[in-house]
């Protein structure tokens, strides 16, 4: 049968685009419907803008610091709507460059909703499209509990359009944005609390990352709270909220923010016309080359729920485009180990590879190293912020198994030492490696006694 498209893809974010454009230069004849933003979550509320508001957060200790260094900088004043302008303004540019991306490379941009008819139809504002492959790549939105009066909270998707910088944010959550936001709005001089649930946040980072970050948060002036939740959360005549928490305390703010995870996105995309299925969690199910159970449909990114980053929706993208219309460059399925990520807190945490407690119910021995210390930036300055380096070691082979930092430009340093770990670096060749100096990142090839257990 003679299909429309070679490739339909529906989801124009990092895993969509990236898809459709390879696929396009791979000669496929390709079409990617897209409903909101072009560059989807990353570039329109997630990644992109995040990092922006988290350069601005950080001018607060700039500025504070820069008097060490004999600069009088007068008192500085803080305006959100400019920073909100230019962010919106440079997003902007960015979908611009999406929207160049795709058009130039030979894919047809329908911006419009799509919905599935049929394991091989897609329905886009009325019209019908056929394609031998359809692509699932819909992303993710957040996902708000259902208290009383979350009507009145907001996600990360409001957070990033906000007219005024709240006076007072409560953050409820524990994972990467709720960190990162309870950061921003800090820095940017809002009272910002973090509500969290469980005992301490960032379940599943290395416990000493956790709990250093916890330290420096709070010596920062970081309210955390843990081990509570909101019950309820009710509007206040002056148009302020208060929040009911589950111990029956009550606190006023100005501001909820939920960052307690995303769901898939399967608004109306018409599922249920094929069949595909979903795993426990909700998420598409897909086998090892992103099929579903319908074989002409297949899926990646934060839809099908493995690891909800950028770099991976955009390697599935690409072993997606291999796989179907470059065979001979397809290098197998995207492979899930030593995958590099960073938290933007203010400090940033930087982490590869297994913490101390997953390298041990993995079953190995391990040897630790550790290192605490101010950064030599703050020692003309009253701030007091201590960086954390941490190395884990498999102490029979010698290999390093996990790189863990929290300190300035953490990601930045963790991306080069994540290339070591996929090269199977051993604590030796560390040892071995001169260091840059004077650096925080020389650190990690000096650390050279255990620490004890
Ligand atoms: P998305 O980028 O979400 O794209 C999906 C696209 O599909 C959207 O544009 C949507 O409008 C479109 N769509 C949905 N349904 C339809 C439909 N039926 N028809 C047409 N179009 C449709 N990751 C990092 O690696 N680093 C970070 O620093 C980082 N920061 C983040 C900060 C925040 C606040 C958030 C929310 C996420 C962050 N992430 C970060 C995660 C990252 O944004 C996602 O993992 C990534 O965007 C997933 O890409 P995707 O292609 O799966 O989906
Ligand atoms: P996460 O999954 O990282 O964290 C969700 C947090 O919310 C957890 O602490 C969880 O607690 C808590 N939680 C979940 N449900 C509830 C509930 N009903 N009530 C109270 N608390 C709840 O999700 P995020 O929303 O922070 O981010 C989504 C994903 O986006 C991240 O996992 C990450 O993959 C990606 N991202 C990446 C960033 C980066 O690379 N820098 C930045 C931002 C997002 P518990 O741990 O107890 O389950």
């Amino acid at each position: 049968m003679a299909y429309d498209f070679d490739l339909f893809v529906i989801g124009a974010g990092s895993g969509g685009v990236r898809a459709a454009r390879f696929a396009a230069g791979f000669g496929a004849r390709v079409a990617v419907a897209e409903s909101r933003y072009l560059g989807g979550t990353c570039v329109n509320v997630g990644c992109v803008p995040k990092k922006l508001l988290v350069y601005g957060a950080h001018f607060a200790d700039d500025f504070e610091q820069a008097r060490g260094f004999g600069w009088s900088v007068g008192e500085a004043q803080f305006d959100w709507p400019t920073l909100i302008d230019n962010k919106n303004r440079e997003i902007q540019r960015l979908n611009g460059i999406y929207r160049n991306l795709l058009v130039n490379s030979g894919v047809t941009l329908l911006e419009n909703h799509a919905r599935l008819v049929d394991a091989h139809t897609v329905d886009v504002d009325g019209r019908r499209y056929s394609a031998e492959h359809i692509l699932i790549a819909t992303g993710g939105w957040p996902q708000v509990p259902d208290v009383p009066g979350r009507e009145h909270a907001i996600s990360s998707n409001e957070a990033f359009f906000l007219k005024t910088l709240p006076k007072r944010v409560l953050v409820v959550g524990g994972g990467y944005i709720a960190v990162e936001f309870a950061s921003i709005f800090h820095g940017l001089g809002a009272q910002a609390s973090l509500l969290y649930r469980g005992e301490l946040f960032l379940r599943g980072f290395d416990e000493s990352v956790r709990l250093h970050l916890k330290e420096e948060l709070e010596k920062a002036g970081l309210d955390l709270q843990f081990n509570t939740d909101i019950q309820r959360i009710d509007k206040q005549a002056d148009g302020s909220l208060k929040a009911t928490l589950k111990d029956g305390r009550v606190l006023d703010t100005d501001c909820v923010f939920y960052a307690t995870g995303r769901r898939p996105m399967l608004d109306n995309l018409g599922l249920e016309n094929t069949g595909v299925t979903l795993d426990e969690r909700g998420f598409i199910q897909v086998d090892e080359r992103y099929q579903s159970s319908e074989p002409s449909i297949l899926a990646i990114g934060d839809v099908i729920g493995r690891v909800q980053l950028t770099p991976v929706a955009l390697a599935e993208g690409m072993a997606v485009a291999r796989r179907l219309f470059k065979p001979e460059q397809y290098q197998g399925p995207v492979n899930y180990q030593l995958i590099p990520t960073a938290v933007f807190s203010l400090p940033n945490i930087g982490t590869v590879g297994l913490s101390e407690a997953q390298a041990i119910e993995a079953g190995h021995r391990v040897t630790l190293y550790e290192s605490r210390f101010r950064p030599m930036k703050l020692t003309l300055t009253d701030c007091q912020e201590r960086t954390l380096m941490k190395l884990v070691v498999d102490a029979d082979t010698d290999k390093v198994l996990g790189c863990h930092m929290v300190g300035p430009e953490a990601g930045e340093i963790i991306q080069g030492l994540a290339i070591a770990l996929k090269a199977g670096a051993t604590k030796r060749m560390f040892d071995e490696t001169l260091g840059v100096h004077p650096t925080s990142a020389e650190e990690f090839v000096t650390l050279r006694t255990p620490v004890a257990k």
